[in-house]
């Protein structure tokens, strides 16, 4: 697989399977299987991983793009995906020793989603700062905590999970742990009612006192905070606002398709024919969306590339991205009127699902408490 046939799968599955279903399973909160199936069944859920292990070894810009199309179709999905990508690269980057290579394989055949389950009830948005603590228990290491929020919650077959290491001193000194759906003491704690996102499952789950094994420790003792800051956030960034980009791409579709499609009949004209300021919000939502795409490709750039404003443009685009999707789907609510507000259109889930990236950590308010630092010179955490 490579970039360009990456793009074409993500494009056919999206028309095949994403967009018929999107309307019906963001209505009924339900996770859609047939889309991680799709996915598997194309190779797209080991897009990132290594060749040795099976995946097609792409990188962020492929994955950015892929996340997109897919978000365009259905944000539910495209988190989903996202944060597959994520809990994937966080086991193939597992410390020496950890048994993780028939997870990998699995990934990479298409039989195996993963997520990250790394928010708690106690330290909310704050995920770099679990307040569960392991504990040892001979070879072995057992967690308790709460997760509160965890996409495709009972649908995975694997959880990355944070936990304070058993001895760690300060609130950053994590671990990260794979810990298999069928662990006991791993169960989903109540059902996904979210206001957007809404087929995704993203639930809070609760572990009680579940054993992993030694094996299955993905970092050294507290090395779960480098692991977060330096294999998750990047490209979740990067793919959040991928995510942020395919709505507004949909958003802009869609208002400009109910533009050329209503009608004042008694003017003999369609809604965009008539109404200059509907033009002009439409042309203000592309001119947003656009630049939302070129914060994306210079993220993309920043990320193949790195360099001295690499960690900026990782903490703004998030940023930027959550802002922008809130921006062109309620312009767009509002360009579309009495017909969007009435569900007529697909816009209103839009408006909806925009709304997630700004409240998923880091936050918008936390990233720009970030940003303001880094241009300080204060320390960020
Ligand atoms: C759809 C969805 C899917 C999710 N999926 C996952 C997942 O798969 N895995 C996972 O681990 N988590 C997941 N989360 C959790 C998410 O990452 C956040 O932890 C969660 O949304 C935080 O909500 P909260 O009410 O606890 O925020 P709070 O921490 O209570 O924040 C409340 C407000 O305070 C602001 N705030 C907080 N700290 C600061 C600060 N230092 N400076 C300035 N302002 C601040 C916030 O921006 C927010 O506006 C998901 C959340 C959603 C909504």
């Amino acid at each position: 697989m490579n970039h360009e046939t990456a793009l074409a799968k993500a494009t056919e599955i999206a028309d095949r399977v994403l967009v018929p279903a999107a309307r019906q399973n963001d209505k009924e909160g339900r996770f859609s299987t047939e889309a991680v199936d799709a996915l598997g069944r194309a190779g797209l859920l080991g897009l990132m991983l290594p060749a040795e292990h099976g995946g097609a070894a792409l990188g962020p810009r492929t994955a950015a793009a892929v996340t997109a199309i897919l978000a365009e179709a259905d944000a539910s999905v495209a988190m989903v995906y996202l944060m597959h990508l994520r809990a994937a690269a966080t086991i193939a980057a597992a410390r020496p020793g950890a048994a993780v290579v028939p997870t990998l394989q699995e990934i990479a055949a298409g039989h195996h989603l993963s997520t990250l389950a790394f928010s708690e009830a106690g330290s909310r948005s704050h995920f770099w700062a679990p307040i569960s603590r392991a504990r040892r228990s001979g070879t072995s290491l057992r967690i308790t905590a709460e997760k509160s929020w965890v996409t495709s919650a009972g649908h995975a077959q694997s959880y990355v999970v944070s936990s304070l290491a058993p001895e760690g001193l300060g609130a950053t000194n994590s671990t990260l742990y794979l810990v298999p759906a069928g662990t006991r003491g791993l169960s989903v704690a109540s059902p996904w009612d979210g206001l957007g996102l809404r087929a995704n499952a993203s639930a809070p789950m609760n572990l009680d006192d579940c054993e992993i094994p030694s094996e299955l420790q993905l970092t050294d003792d507290g090395g779960g905070f480098q692991a977060m800051l330096e294999i998750v956030l990047p490209e979740f960034n990067l793919g959040s606002a991928a995510v942020a980009l395919g709505l507004c791409r949909a958003a802009v579709a869609a208002t400009a398709a109910h533009l050329k499609s209503a009608r004042f009949e008694h003017l003999g004209q369609s809604l965009g024919e008539s109404l200059p300021t509907l033009r002009a919000q439409l042309a203000t939502m592309q001119i947003d969306t656009d630049g939302l795409s070129a914060r994306v490709d210079d993220l993309v750039d920043h990320l193949e590339r790195p360099r001295d404003t690499t960690l900026l443009r990782v903490l703004e685009t998030k940023a930027a991205a959550g802002d922008i999707a809130i921006d062109v789907t309620s312009a767009a609510m509002r360009t579309c009127g009495g017909a969007a507000f009435s569900k007529h259109t697909s816009i209103e889930r839009l408006f909806r699902d925009a709304h997630a990236g700004a409240v998923m950590a880091p936050t918008g308010d936390v990233l720009r408490e970030f940003i303001s630092r880094a241009i300080l010179g204060m320390p960020l955490f």
